[in-house]
């Protein structure tokens, strides 16, 4: 079953849409967090990023870049948050993958609140290990 996304894309579900291109679109969150949260999705539905083709992965980063500079230009926000919740244990809902861009303003109190603590003795050296053989 297509995702929401594929039937937004699709033009079966209305979507106010920033720009499209033959990979990616971008429209309005209908739930923002802030006014001109926007969501950059791919065309191609896969619910992991890295489960996306090389091409589109290719076309990635510019369109990032150039949705954060709008959504600042647009709304006037000084920051955004990139976020993307990738599977559900991150917070995934809609398993059609997609990068949240969140305009950020001065005292707005939408921090991402996530807690942190400092490695135990030796585990940040042991996990780097880890990581640098899973690379
Ligand atoms: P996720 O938790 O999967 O990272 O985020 C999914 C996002 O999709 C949510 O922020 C939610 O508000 C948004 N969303 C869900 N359904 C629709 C919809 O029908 N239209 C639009 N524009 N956004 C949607």
């Amino acid at each position: 079953m297509p995702s929401i996304f594929t039937r937004i894309i699709a033009g079966e579900i209305p979507g106010a849409f920033v720009f499209q291109d033959d990979a990616w679109v971008a429209l309005l969150d209908i739930r923002p967090v802030n006014p001109g949260h926007c969501l950059l999705i791919p065309r191609h539905e896969a619910a992991y990023l890295a489960d996306l083709p090389p091409a589109v992965l290719a076309s990635l980063g510019g369109h990032v870049a150039r949705l954060t500079r709008t959504v600042k230009s647009a709304t006037g926000a000084p920051a955004v948050n990139v976020v993307v919740n990738d599977g559900p244990e991150a917070g995934q809902e809609v398993p059609h993958c997609h990068l949240h861009v969140i305009p950020r303003h001065a005292g707005d109190g939408k921090r991402l609140a996530w807690p942190a603590a400092p490695y135990p003795p030796g585990a940040l050296e042991a996990m780097a290990v880890a990581l640098r053989a899973a690379w």
